[in-house]
């Protein structure tokens, strides 16, 4: 069989521990025999990131910028623990979050749907997507602990000179207070990447805050993405056929729990744009409701149409230590896989290149069959409504996949 080629290159990050054993499988099995792959390969692996002060990172993000589409493994973010084991120079930060503030994007997160793995709301059919605002809030907070009596006031100085002063409370004993911010440019680019990845997937999107409370803050993220949707948006939304639905339309005393009531009664297939905080905490709700972490695919796409495809998982630190003791792991490879077909497919469309794109959707197929078919890796048999399964173990789980492919190719 002739491989398929590929024009541009795909930045390739490579990552840490079990899903670096899995990447390796993944394209000696499921990719290099049928692709010709084109990589600009970078290894984000701890090692060469401390070797290199992380400029492994920053060079990696640059190189999105400069091909557009790139596919990364998990990656560890040191903590204390890995400063002993890896010896670093210095605590690293987050390889997502450097490449998250070069690339300046939004990140939607959403599971892999599979017969067998039903979810616990029984009436999501479809996938639902999470985009998190990765930007402020209270990840960016000032908080202090108030020991007793006293006045706490908002401030601002104006660099102008001019000076805003609201008394946020008057303290009669101890509590605590918390500052934070967020910023009309970051909000805006969030607004269109969310625009912009529902009208790519044709999918409609929600957004829920609470501006009936926070008139100014909450209320913000309400009007420029309005103003953005009106004019930039609205038209292109129409003739796709989708909508954007803010839920104040629905309720005017609280905006959030009402989109909470009808994201639980849909069926799914829509994108939820959701604040920070709410990001972080719908997207663990959503991924366990639908089964499990391991079948959560997650993409940063920048406003600028630059898109990094990711697992959502880390690097299954546990099973690598297995793995290194020589005893058997049975680490599921699902959302590696979909982010190495998410990120090919979107390489084919750029570049025109229907085999690329078709090839993508072979192996998801595949991938799926194996796991309808009853094999699959321990996490999934543990909650499959599946009967007579079959536990493979990491490398055999792949190997299935292949059989599939070869079948359907
Ligand atoms: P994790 O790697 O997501 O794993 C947590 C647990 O979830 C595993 O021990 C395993 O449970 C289960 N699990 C996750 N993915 C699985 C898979 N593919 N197959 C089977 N089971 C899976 O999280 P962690 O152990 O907290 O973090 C390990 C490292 O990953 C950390 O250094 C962290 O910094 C990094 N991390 C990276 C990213 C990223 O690069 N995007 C994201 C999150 C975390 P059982 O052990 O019970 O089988
Ligand atoms: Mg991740």
């Amino acid at each position: 069989m002739k491989k398929i080629q590929m024009q541009t290159p795909l930045v390739e990050m490579d990552g840490d521990e079990m899903t670096r054993i899995l990447w390796k499988i993944i394209k000696d099995e499921l990719l290099l025999p049928y692709i010709d792959l084109n990589t600009e390969y970078y290894d984000l692996g701890l090692e060469y990131r401390n070797e290199t002060d992380d400029q492994v990172t920053v060079d990696a993000a640059e190189a999105t910028k400069k091909y557009g589409v790139a596919v990364k493994c998990a990656t560890i973010t040191p903590n204390k623990a890995r400063m002993e084991e890896y010896t670093l120079k210095k605590m690293y930060k987050s390889p997502n979050g450097t490449i998250r503030a070069i690339l300046d994007g939004t990140v939607f997160r959403a599971p892999i749907v599979v017969k067998g793995i039903e979810p616990c709301v029984k009436n999501w059919k479809k996938p639902i997507t999470i985009a998190r605002h990765a930007y402020g809030d209270v990840y960016k907070n000032t908080e202090m602990y108030i020991d007793g009596p006293g006045d706490a006031y908002l401030v601002f100085e104006g660099a102008n000179g001019e000076q805003k002063k609201e008394l946020i409370h008057h303290y009669d004993g101890a509590g605590v207070l918390q500052g934070m911010h967020n910023l009309d440019d970051s909000i805006s680019s969030f607004a269109r990447c969310c625009f912009s990845y529902a009208l790519d997937t044709r999918q409609s999107i929600w957004l829920g805050a609470k501006d009936t409370i926070s008139k100014i803050y909450d209320g913000r993220f309400k009007e420029i993405f309005a103003t953005i949707y009106e004019n930039e948006f609205k038209e292109k939304f129409e003739a796709a056929g989708i909508e954007y639905f803010y839920s104040f339309a629905s309720c005017t005393s609280s905006s959030f729990s009402p989109i909470v009531a009808r994201v639980m009664k849909a069926e799914g297939g829509f994108i939820w744009a959701c604040k920070n905080y709410d990001g972080d905490v719908m997207s663990d709700m959503v991924s366990s409701a639908f089964g499990s972490l391991a079948m959560m695919t997650s993409v940063l796409v920048s406003p600028q149409g630059y898109y990094e495809y990711e697992a959502a998982h880390g690097t299954v630190q546990r099973h690598y230590y297995r793995h290194l003791k020589g005893e058997e792991t049975s680490t599921n490879s699902v959302a590696t896989i979909f982010a190495w077909t998410g990120a090919l497919r979107k390489r084919g469309e750029l570049d025109g290149n229907q085999e690329l794109m078709n090839f993508a959707d072979k192996l998801e197929q595949a991938t799926l069959e194996t796991i309808e078919s009853g094999k699959m890796t321990k996490d999934l048999a543990l909650i499959t409504s599946l009967e007579n399964v079959t536990v493979l173990n990491s490398k055999e789980f792949i190997l299935a996949i292949r059989e599939r492919l070869d079948e359907i190719l």
